[in-house]
């Protein structure tokens, strides 16, 4: 076989994968990219918890074996559930705990608003499982891709632990990164607890990060590649500002870190057949994408008949999405003559704000504080813009839906936001959105002042969203540089076998 060529055989681990379990975008992702791989000819499967959010009756989870995961000195016989990707034969399967994963919120207590406090355990559990389940069914994969910090232990587990392994001797790994802010960092104790010796986090080590363990920081140093899905985020996170401390860690491994930007699951997040609107079109019918304009209003308690330019925000409600900067200007903002909606769950502090503003401004500004994903899609297409002002955004599919449903988005221009949208003020002709660059409250408002100028011109408007729902997004491109990426991998470990 010619090296760059043949079938791959691809295991993605991940806490989450649409439309099984979502809380952002790497649901998305893993929702689409290990179908589309496996589309293009690859034995490819998907890891996850089953976690108590599957519908297993929906999902129709059948047996496929029972592994023995030996943890912390207890023996837990392991049932491992298999599920088909909605209109493919790719397949996730699900590893079963009730005691670490069948409870109400995937990372964090609801009851506390904070991470569970037995996060090391559990992910330390899914990871050994997941380990335990390549040896004991033999799949032998040529690469685990390991999804942020809560797997990114699997590449040192493999280095450290099952090198003598027939099974995994020859697997590598690829740690993918969806976003720095949540590194994994654990008590130093935590380790002992995985069963490997607290000697290894001495200072400086590929484990230790300020005399705590860090996950992530142990999956750069040990995966024979690391990917990030942006070229401007990967760019970014070498950088002190970006970095998140572990900038140091990724330049010195700066020519294994690569930027692949996400796709979206262009069948999903069609509008021309979308079954959550009240009216589907296309770039060639926009004058139907009005009648989603009404219901999306109602939805928000709002006046339906309206006229004006209606903004959407479909988020986590946390600082890094951008919520300071909103709270600094949104008076300002809603004193423009337009509505707002925001669809969204996060921080407390930024759901009470926005109930209270939302009390203040009843007829402006309409709040939902929850997670809805047919909502999410109306917003996406009764919207004219959608706000997504992130401090960082590693690479963001908000946007991508938000242009794909004729939503004009108005975006800090950082990460992925830059690598997706044209600013309407840097190329008239080709614009898909709006942007600003300096991080502050004045400058998005700025950026929306501009939105709202062009929206008083409707052919300039209609130029815009044509232009921006005829963005091909689709994961095929990205698709194919992952695979090159992934072959890479299989022909050539960076240790040496
Ligand atoms: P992140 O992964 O950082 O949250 P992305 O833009 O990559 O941001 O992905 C966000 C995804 O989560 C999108 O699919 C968006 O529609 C969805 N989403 C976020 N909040 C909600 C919500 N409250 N209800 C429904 N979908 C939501």
């Amino acid at each position: 076989m010619k090296p760059g060529q043949g079938v791959l055989r691809i295991l993605f681990v991940a806490a989450e994968a649409s439309p099984w379990v979502k809380s952002g975008g790497l649901g998305d992702v893993m929702g689409a990219l290990p179908r589309e791989l496996f589309q293009r000819g690859h034995e490819v499967a998907t890891v996850l918890p089953l976690f108590a959010a599957v519908d297993r009756a929906e999902a129709g989870l059948e047996l496929l074996a029972t592994i023995h995961v030996r943890f912390q000195g207890i023996d837990f016989p392991t049932r491992i559930f298999a599920a088909a990707y909605p209109r493919s034969e790719c397949r996730a399967l699900f590893i079963e705990n009730q005691y670490y994963f069948e409870r109400t919120g995937l990372y964090d207590d609801p009851l506390t608003g904070k991470p569970w406090p037995d996060d090391d355990e559990r992910w330390f559990f899914f990871q050994t499982a997941l380990l335990e389940l390549v040896r004991q069914t033999e799949m032998s994969p040529d690469l685990i891709v390991c999804c942020d910090w809560h797997t990114a232990l699997i590449p040192a587990l493999l280095r450290i632990r099952h090198q003598e392994n027939v099974a995994l001797r020859n697997t590598r790994s690829v740690l993918s990164l969806h976003n720095l802010g949540y590194q994994g960092k654990l008590p130093a104790e935590s380790l002992t607890k995985l069963g490997l010796p607290r000697e290894l986090l001495f200072p400086l080590s590929p484990f230790e990060f300020y005399g705590q363990l860090n996950c992530l920081k142990a999956g750069i140093c040990f995966a024979d590649e690391v990917v990030t899905v942006s070229p401007t985020y990967a760019l970014e996170i070498c950088t002190p500002e970006r970095g998140d401390g572990l900038d140091g860690v990724l330049r010195q491994h700066g020519e294994r870190v690569h930027g692949i930007l996400n796709g979206i699951d262009t069948d999903t997040w069609n509008p021309a057949t979308d079954p959550f609107l009240e009216e589907p079109y296309t770039s060639g019918s926009l004058a139907r994408k009005a009648a989603n304009r009404p219901r999306l209003l109602r939805e928000f308690g709002l006046d339906p008949g309206f006229g004006g330019p209606v903004l959407a925000m479909v988020t986590r409600l946390t600082g890094q999405k951008g919520m300071n900067i909103l709270a600094g200007c949104l008076d300002r903002l809603l004193q423009r003559d337009l509505r707002l909606v925001i669809l969204g769950t996060g921080e407390p502090q930024f759901e009470k704000f926005l109930a209270d503003v939302a009390q203040v401004h009843p007829d402006r500004l309409g709040v939902r504080l929850e997670y809805s994903e047919p909502l999410s899609h109306l917003a996406y297409a009764g919207s004219d813009f959608f706000l997504m002002p992130s401090r960082y955004e590693p690479c963001g599919l908000s946007q991508m839906y938000a242009m794909r449903y004729g939503s004009l988005p108005v975006v800090h221009a950082t990460g992925g936001l830059k690598d997706t949208v044209v600013p309407f003020l840097e190329d008239a002709d080709r614009a898909t959105g709006f942007a600003f660059t300096e991080y502050n409250a004045e400058a998005l408002l700025e950026a929306v002042d501009t939105a709202l100028s062009a929206w008083r011109n409707p052919r300039a408007m209609r130029r815009l969203q044509k232009n921006a729902m005829k963005v091909d997004f689709s994961w095929a491109h990205s698709a194919q540089l992952y695979e090159e990426l992934f072959h890479k991998v299989r022909e050539h470990s960076r240790w040496g076998e």
